[in-house]
């Protein structure tokens, strides 16, 4: 998971000022590396490991001179997450072309090996968006080279051969030196992506919370397949070049995204809601009667209030957060993901001591999380330690962008609810049902993967072993 912005302004000179702004509203969707690249008459580029306020200072943006520009905060999902590894990657040739994205590429490796086989093209990286980076730069010189003059028209041809040889969910967003901003989607748009403008500018963010700092009005989300290119004039073009179901990942309205964004025109913080009135619902006729409701800050706190308003019983802030750790579901490794769970959250003993107690968490991933969690529960003095999940048990891998790429980082995939439940160390585990979080889409076939194994671009054997080798490679450093 990673968080991508793009700005255009034409009266502008300063858009750097922007771009890193927005950036830190979208620090949630990755702490590993953050970068920005801008365009005046030249490309200026800042990027590195750690996050948005330790890598931006004021002589850097004060440097990152232009009138257009692009970012990126990321969270590795293949190689180890090197500063090397930061986005925004640039290739000189043609025009100068900056490229940012949110996803996975699944053939990355057998792409790699494909551009050097065939073209004599290196990827330097173990970066999956230098792939696309160089098919795009690759089918656009073609065209420019071919018979076919009209730019426009040839960036959308460079994109139709993007949809041709790569495989996976991703959201991008390029600047092209000169020229303006293009933004595209994969052709079922996994990935959230959406277009704001505004008097004299448009941007891109994968979340229309940005915009409300930015000021720009919402105008919508980018379709599956479709590419929308803004000239230095801000002249809009968009094409529908490939037309899918359209299948959004899910996960961001249950963890993602932050509650304050609008996706697809549905509410993140909405959404969660409806799925904790669900919970409330089935615990209701679970016939289960705890003293009090806590959820799991920060995610699990819209849900628990609902559950606790069908229960009829009170809600409490009975766990803190140390706002200054950051999340634990997107810590690369297991290690760190269980020490950091002690520093990021403390429980409020007369919240909880003598009390039987319903936890609510968005999602059980692997039981890190979770068991530490009711062990610190128990551990001052809970009489009964209830965990619910309000989305359902997670039982299949990701390969779209999502750290959780192999089968061993699902407690629930070969486990039943009363193994998982051993565990975790609770009395019990509630999960939300399928029906439920499907409700909360207008679409037909949301992405669910991971809870349904029901994957929109099937993953071939080649690509899961490619994955699952980087991964465990890395892991285990
Ligand atoms: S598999 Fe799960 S996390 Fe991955 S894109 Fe689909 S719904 Fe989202």
């Amino acid at each position: 998971m990673c968080g991508i912005v793009g700005f255009i302004e034409k009266q502008r000179e300063d858009i750097s000022d922007v771009l890193v702004n927005s950036l830190l509203i979208l620090q949630h969707r990755g702490q590993d590396a953050a970068g920005v690249i801008t365009y005046d008459r030249s490309f200026h580029l800042k990027k590195g490991q750690g996050l948005v306020q330790q890598i931006f200072q004021k002589k850097h943006i004060q440097r990152l001179k232009g009138f257009m520009g692009i970012g990126h905060v990321r969270y590795p999902t293949i190689g180890p997450g090197t500063g090397e590894d930061a986005q925004p990657f640039y290739t000189n040739h043609p025009y100068g072309i900056g490229i940012v994205h949110n996803g996975n590429v699944m053939n990355f490796f057998s792409l790699k090996r494909k551009l050097w086989n065939e073209r004599k093209w290196q990827v330097n990286s173990l970066n999956d968006v230098e792939v696309i980076l160089n098919v795009f730069a690759m089918a656009l010189e073609d065209f420019e080279t071919g018979k076919e003059t009209d730019f426009v028209s040839n960036i959308f041809k460079a994109v139709e051969t993007v949809y041709s040889l790569v495989r996976g969910a991703y959201s991008v967003i390029l600047l092209i030196g000169d020229r303006g901003l293009l933004a595209f989607k994969d052709p079922h748009g996994i990935r959230p992506l959406s277009m704001g403008i505004k008097q004299g500018g448009i941007g891109f963010a994968s979340e229309s919370v940005v915009f409300d700092y930015s000021l720009h009005k919402l105008k919508r989300e980018l379709l599956p397949g479709e590419a929308v290119f803004v000239d230095k004039d801000l002249k809009v073009f968009s094409r529908n070049i490939l037309k899918n179901t359209y299948r959004p990942c899910i996960f961001e309205w249950v963890y993602f995204s932050r509650p304050d964004s609008i996706i697809n025109g549905i509410g993140v913080l909405e959404a969660r809601k409806r799925l904790g009135r669900a919970l409330g619902k089935k615990i209701k006729q679970m016939g289960i009667h705890p003293d009090v409701v806590i959820g799991i800050p920060d995610t699990g706190r819209p849900a628990a209030i609902e559950v606790a308003n069908e229960l009829k019983i009170p809600v409490s802030e009975g766990l803190i957060r140390n706002r200054y750790i950051t999340r634990t579901f997107i810590m690369p490794r297991n290690t760190k993901r269980h020490s950091s769970v002690r520093q990021k959250l403390n429980p409020v003993m007369s919240e909880i001591k003598d009390k039987n107690v319903l936890l609510v968490d968005d999602s059980i991933v692997r039981g890190t999380t979770s068991s530490e969690i009711v062990k610190m529960v128990r551990s001052i003095g809970a009489k009964k330690v209830y965990y619910a999940s309000y989305s359902p048990p997670v039982i299949s891998p990701c390969y779209y962008g999502i750290d959780m790429t192999t089968n061993e980082d699902f407690i629930a995939r070969d486990k039943n609810l009363d193994e998982v439940r051993k565990i975790i160390g609770a009395d019990l585990i509630i999960y939300g049902e399928l029906k439920d979080l499907a409700s909360i889409l207008p679409f037909k076939e949301p992405c669910m993967a991971c809870f349904n194994n029901n994957y929109p671009i099937k993953p071939q054997k080649d690509d899961i072993e490619d994955i699952e080798k980087d991964r465990l490679q890395w892991n285990l450093l």
